[in-house]
């Protein structure tokens, strides 16, 4: 078959550290394509098609537009309804019928690569490849994949993403970002943690020592635990800003 499958895209956020985000789902990356959209109702009318070019691997007309309003239509609803799936809330009816709308549309049909004869246009339309898209998010948000549409585990992170790993264990939208921001958290928590065990039997002798006076006094409090270290304050601001949600 032709066409691109794959998913995933790089992104830079507020730190300007690019990263790469595997949201795993075409409608999901279709969802964070963050500034194509407003950028081809402005200046760059070519980058919405560009855009579909590059990740559905099928060469897109440039779009008009009508188009570039129903893509942000399409997007809003793949975006309230992720949200809502990862949260495990109940659907709202106008954004299922705004997916169904779309999907309703003939897509991009796939085709065998190798035959002698071209069957079908070459160049798709926006149109199509929106189609494609909303049936990729009828597939995300169906019933199939029940509790696999999550939200980053980082409390500072919304990114949502599909879990596609066979143990259902995704935790992180990037481990480039997310996870070893959380890495780095642990470690520094475990070596804090290291060191104030080592101080604690200096507590103890003290507790330990003989008292002045004849006789023994009351026992002595119990030296109280280490609390756990805090985080750093300092870590790194969430990122994820060139990936706009939709509005
Ligand atoms: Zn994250």
């Amino acid at each position: 078959m032709t066409g691109s499958t794959r998913t995933g895209q790089w992104y830079r956020d507020a730190d300007d550290v690019h990263s790469w985000f595997d949201s795993g789902s075409r409608a999901l990356d279709f969802m964070y394509s963050g500034s194509v959209l407003e950028a081809s109702r402005a200046a760059v009318p070519t980058a919405l098609s560009d855009w579909l070019s590059e990740h559905w691997g099928a060469q897109v007309a440039p779009a008009q537009e009508r188009d570039i309003e129903d893509a942000i239509r399409l997007r809003s609803a793949i975006f309230r309804l992720a949200q809502a799936a990862s949260a495990h809330r109940e659907f709202d009816g106008s954004d299922i019928d705004v997916i169904n709308l779309y999907a309703a549309v003939p897509d991009i049909p796939p085709r065998l690569t190798g035959g002698t004869l071209r069957a079908g246009r070459s160049i798709q339309t926006v149109a199509h490849v929106l189609a494609s898209i909303a049936r990729e998010a009828v597939e995300l948000l169906g019933p199939g994949n029940a509790n696999r549409v999550k939200k980053c585990s980082a409390d500072d992170c919304d990114m949502i993403y599909l879990d596609t790993s066979r143990a259902s264990n995704r935790r992180w939208c990037s481990m480039q970002r997310c996870g070893n921001r959380e890495k780095v958290r642990a470690h520094r928590a475990r070596h804090t943690g290291l060191r104030a065990h080592h101080t604690e039997p200096r507590t103890h002798i003290t507790n330990l020592a003989p008292r002045p006076g004849p006789a023994p006094t009351a026992p002595s409090p119990a030296p109280t635990t280490p609390s756990p270290p805090e985080p750093n304050p300092t870590r790194p601001t969430p990122g994820s800003r060139n990936l706009s949600a939709p509005r």
